[in-house]
């Protein structure tokens, strides 16, 4: 497949930064990135081959490849020499609004003028951030998934005035990443799966918090029907994400729809109040490092 660039910059190579530029890599493009912390980049790629061999996943990107791709993306300690041949640059910065458009502002005073910029955010639309780049013609929402963990998908999404060209040279660059593009049409929060996603949060949030099914049950249903049972159900996908970052995403489309039905459970800030974030602080609404759904009997018929 032909590339739509040759050139492309990775802004913030945290969890999600460090997996797009070891994809672009892999797919032959010349990567460079750039993170405020010195080092970012090797220390996550760490933490992601450690998390992989522990779940016992494949990754998207064999292995044996790693290496490979990690010396292929060259890493720079400031931002005008990672971006200044850039054709595309995606940001992958914390999701803070204000934090993204002061991104976005540097980015556009600073890259060429044919550059496209890109978020990879999960809640932000473009709209909010490309007025800030002084080239919202040129800016567009491609929010990966954990593409090294098997979810080989982006959702590829325009602002308020984004060329059909350049969402279509976005379409073609997840595709040549070997990801599947999943197009939103109109600016919708959420985008594309997220807001599948959220919809089975908001509802089995509210089935346990008011008590008429435990986690277990929609879990151990949620493996069987995706025949899935090496992977956790809703429950323990929440604990993996955090529980703190869920609740402020469920606050997002609260905020967005004041409907109160969009609201999270008391019962989910009553958790996180007292620690329980999940995997991270060891416990969630499983208890780790051994949670009860990976036990053979989580999904036994007898007694
Ligand atoms: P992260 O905290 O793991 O990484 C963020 C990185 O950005 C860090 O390495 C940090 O040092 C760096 N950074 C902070 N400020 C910076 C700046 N001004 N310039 C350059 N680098 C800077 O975050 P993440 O989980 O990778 O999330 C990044 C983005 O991707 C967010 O918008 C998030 O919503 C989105 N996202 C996350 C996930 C996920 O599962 N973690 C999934 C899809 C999308």
């Amino acid at each position: 497949m032909a590339k739509p660039f040759q050139r492309i910059a990775v802004v913030g190579t945290g969890t999600l930064g460090a997996q797009i530029a070891m994809l672009a890599a892999n797919a032959g493009y010349i990567v460079t990135v750039y993170d405020q912390r010195p080092g970012a980049l090797g220390e996550m790629i760490q933490t992601l081959d450690e998390d992989l061999r522990k779940k016992r996943l494949e990754p998207f990107i064999p292995f044996d490849r790693w290496e490979t791709c990690r010396r292929q993306i060259a890493e720079r300690t400031d931002l005008d020499a990672a971006i200044k041949d850039a054709e595309l640059i995606i940001e992958a910065v914390p999701e803070n609004l204000e934090l993204k458009r002061k991104v976005f502002k540097e980015l556009g005073e600073k890259a060429l003028p044919e550059t496209i910029l890109a978020t990879n955010s999960s809640s932000i639309p473009v709209s909010n951030l490309e007025e800030s780049s002084g080239r919202p013609e040129r800016c567009l929402n491609l929010h990966f998934y954990m593409v090294l963990q098997g979810m080989n998908m982006a959702d590829v999404m325009g602002g308020t005035r984004t060329l059909t060209e350049v969402k279509e040279k976005g379409i073609r660059w997840v595709r040549s990443l070997g990801c599947i593009p999943l197009t939103v049409k109109k600016e919708l929060l959420g985008f594309c799966f997220n807001r599948v996603w959220r919809a089975v949060k908001r509802e089995v949030l509210y089935m346990w918090a008011n008590d008429f099914v435990d986690f277990q049950d929609v879990d151990r249903a949620w493996m069987k029907f995706t025949g899935r049972e090496d992977l956790p159900g809703p429950f323990g996908l929440m604990d993996n994400v955090g529980l703190d970052v869920i609740y402020d995403i469920e606050m997002v489309y609260y905020r967005n729809s004041k409907d109160a039905k969009d609201h999270p459970p008391d019962a989910l800030k009553q958790k996180i109040e007292k620690g329980e974030l999940g995997v991270k602080t060891g416990k969630g609404f499983y208890s780790y490092p051994d949670p009860e759904y990976l036990r053979d009997e989580f999904l036994r018929a007898e007694d």
